[in-house]
């Protein structure tokens, strides 16, 4: 493939969760799709982000499971878990995703460049290859490079006990102590996982409360949950400095002065978008102060026919939106007319139990001058979960006052990365908490839930006491 020149109608960089969904709606509408991936297909989701986290959280679930066992009425020996053998089993998991993705290209005929790609001109795409280098001259261009993790220079990240959530995920041996750095999704998914596995974890994070995006409510009880399974949170308080590297470990200083040492120190404090070194100041195209790629509700960029997608316009990061951002862009970049809508966006945390969100949540709809109506249902009053014997968390079903429509919806509690669906079709359809009361939910499934949230909505809720009158 040596300095060879191939013609493309379309171009896309970058081969995760948007580059990749991009590339196969686009050769769904015509021919002529490249992809171009300087490393494994679908990126940072599928290698060091989503599922990897997943197929970690899925192992320490069934460690959990089996250190409850006796409560369902079940002998077992205490459980020993096999760090290594997790991280080959997700391994597994990943590459039988990543050949998926492999067989999907073929069969919609589109071709893969390996290599890292940049922008030499609006329409010319040059890839520099094991082989050489390819220049690709092309119509449209939709760029989808993705994020890495962010760094802090506080950290010397190539000392063996500095890690991000990629080296975190390569882990083959369990570490006795660990201190987190930021208490967002992805650290407190991590802080799950290693808990599980009878690290000791600290978690430091800056705000005065974990997961600092979330509703308050949700983030409260999660902290009493990850204090139950021994997880030390400091709010308030950041590394200051590191006392000392060593081969085995870390010694840091808190902003409140006290000393904390660890066998690892993992970094979760958010990503850095890939926009560097692609050709975009050389072609013109704007960017942002983080660097994130400037784009308009057409994902297009300040250069016609240029597009971006994904984490490197930072927006919302995470896979699904880059997926749909993918399918507005290709949309574009083939003929159609597309434009995104950001107004339903289910966001989960695979945490035990989990949260999920979509939508408004109280704080957020007084923030905007709505006023609300809010019901609550609790999981410890459902026959399913209580079979479960999944009994924490609640639903939070939010309306808009004067009209009943739905506008948000917040749950903590079993399966609700499963069960926020429902209610992101319910916003997107401008459906009612009395008609979501009113649909006929089976019993007993966690989805009852949802029912019985939205008619708390209206106080007639049969499985919430009435309020005491006064
Ligand atoms: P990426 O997935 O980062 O893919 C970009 C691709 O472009 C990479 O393959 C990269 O190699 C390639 N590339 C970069 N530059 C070039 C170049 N110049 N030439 C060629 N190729 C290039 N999101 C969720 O929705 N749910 C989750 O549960 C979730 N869990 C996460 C857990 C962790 C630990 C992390 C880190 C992230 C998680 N995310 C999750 C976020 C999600 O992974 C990202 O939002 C998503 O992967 C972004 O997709 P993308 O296609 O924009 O970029």
């Amino acid at each position: 493939m040596a300095n060879e020149t191939m013609k493309a109608k379309l171009v896309v960089i970058g081969g995760g969760p948007g580059g990749y969904v991009a590339a196969i709606r686009a050769a769904q509408l015509g021919s002529g799709v490249v992809l171009v991936e300087k490393d494994l297909l679908g990126g940072t989701c599928l290698n060091r982000g989503c599922i990897p986290t997943k197929a970690m959280l899925a192992c320490t679930e069934v460690l959990d499971a089996i250190r409850e066992a006796e409560a369902y009425g079940i002998s077992v020996g205490e459980p020993k878990p096999d760090l290594k053998a997790m991280v080959e089993r997700k391994e597994k998991v990943s590459e039988q995703l990543r050949n998926g993705i492999a067989q999907l290209l073929k069969a919609n005929k589109v071709e893969l460049v390996k290599g890292f790609g940049r922008l030499a001109a609006p329409d010319r795409v040059v890839v520099e290859t094991e082989e050489g280098e390819v220049t690709i001259e092309t119509e449209k261009v939709i760029i989808a490079t993705g994020s890495e993790p962010a760094r802090l220079p506080t950290f010397d990240f190539d000392q063996p006990a500095i890690l991000t959530s990629t080296e975190g995920l390569e882990l083959t041996e369990i570490p006795s102590s660990m201190i987190i750095v930021g208490s967002g999704v992805v650290g407190s998914e991590f802080a799950t996982v290693f808990s599980s596995l009878g690290t000791k974890v600290t978690m430091v994070e800056l705000m005065d409360r974990i997961l600092p995006t979330e509703d308050e409510r949700i983030a409260t009880q999660m902290k009493r949950l990850l204090n139950k399974r021994g997880i030390e949170i400091l709010t308030g308080t950041t590394i200051e400095e590191v006392l000392e590297y060593r081969p085995d470990g870390v010694k840091v200083k808190l902003s409140n002065g006290q000393e904390l040492e660890a066998e690892k120190l993992l970094v979760s404090i958010g990503r850095s978008l890939n926009s560097q070194g692609i050709g975009l100041e050389e072609v013109g195209i704007k960017t942002g102060q983080r660097g994130e790629i400037v784009v308009n509700e057409r994902m297009e960029t300040s250069v016609p026919g240029v597009y971006a997608i994904g984490d490197v316009v930072g927006g919302i990061l995470l896979a699904h939106v880059a997926s749909f951002e993918g399918i507005c862009a290709a949309e574009n970049a083939m003929g159609l007319d597309s434009v995104m809508n950001y107004d339903v966006v289910p966001a989960c945390i695979f945490t035990e139990p989990e949260i999920a969100s979509v939508g408004l949540n109280p704080a957020k709809a007084e923030e905007r001058g709505m006023e609300v109506k809010v019901g609550r249902f609790m999981f410890g009053g459902l026959g399913k979960a209580l079979a479960m014997g999944k009994g924490q968390g609640f639903v939070q079903l939010v309306v808009e006052a004067s009209t009943d429509k739905v506008v948000g919806c917040q749950i903590m509690g079993p399966h609700a990365s499963d069960l926020i669906h429902e209610v992101a079709l319910a916003i997107r359809l401008g459906a009612t908490a009395k008609d979501i009361g009113s649909t006929i939910h089976a019993h007993p499934t966690l989805a009852e839930a949802i029912m019985e949230a939205a008619e708390a909505v209206h106080e007639r809720a049969i499985h919430v006491a009435p309020a005491r009158k006064k």
